[in-house]
């Protein structure tokens, strides 16, 4: 008999709570809409991380900087907001390193909380529940939208990264490095959940 396959829908996701979700009193509150999704807490602790991890837990390459920077811009342009009276540049590039450089900061000011979850498209169901990435955007109903109220217009031009509560894997690769980077094999853990039977038995 073949070996069974592992259903290519389950997948691991990595989920941070951020300092401002950790000392906001957050914590449970992410993990419990998790939870209540069904999804499966199968690595959890709290880190305080050097500025050297949180440096290389996001990417480097020139594409995804230069996408942090517009993200920011289309909310200027919204606004009517010009952005080299205020970060001194229109480049988007160059906006996109200034802001990597605070979120850096932002996330080594305080202790962080990191997860790996796991479940149904767990990479794509933990990016709904955490909401768009500008508290301003982000839906009411999801993790981002409920706690803050961030944005682009408030944060970048004074310096300082959007404070959103979480962070979650956005690709099966950022999924894939971002588990390695901040677990260790041992540190992960498989157990079956009571409610899976009910969630998923063929009746
Ligand atoms: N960020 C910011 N200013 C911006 C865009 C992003 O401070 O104009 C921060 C924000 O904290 C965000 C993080 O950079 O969560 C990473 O950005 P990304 O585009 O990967 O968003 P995410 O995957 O966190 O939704
Ligand atoms: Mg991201």
């Amino acid at each position: 008999m073949q070996p069974k396959k592992k259903n290519p829908s389950i997948e691991r996701s990595f989920v941070l709570v951020k300092p401002d979700g950790v000392q906001r009193g957050l914590i449970g509150e992410v993990i419990s809409r998790l939870e209540s999704r069904g999804l499966k807490v199968i690595g959890l602790k709290m880190v305080r991380p050097s500025l050297e991890h949180v440096d290389s837990h996001y990417p480097q390459d020139e594409a995804w900087i230069e996408r942090l920077g517009h993200k920011g811009f289309t909310v200027f342009e919204e606004y009517g907001i010009d952005p080299k009276e205020y970060m001194g540049t229109n480049d988007k590039k160059e906006a996109g390193k200034m802001v990597r450089k605070w979120l850096v900061d932002y996330l080594t000011e305080a202790p962080v909380v990191a997860m790996v979850i796991e479940g149904v498209h767990a990479i794509d169901m933990v990016r709904k529940i955490a909401g768009n990435t500008l508290p301003s955007k982000a839906d009411i109903g999801t993790i981002r939208g409920d706690y803050s109220v961030d944005s682009p217009a408030a944060a970048n031009l004074e310096g300082r990264a959007i404070k959103n509560i979480m962070h979650a894997s956005e690709t099966p690769q950022e999924a894939e490095h971002e588990i390695a980077h901040w677990f260790a094999q041992e540190e992960i853990f498989e157990y079956p959940l009571a409610h899976h039977a009910a969630m998923y038995s063929k009746l």
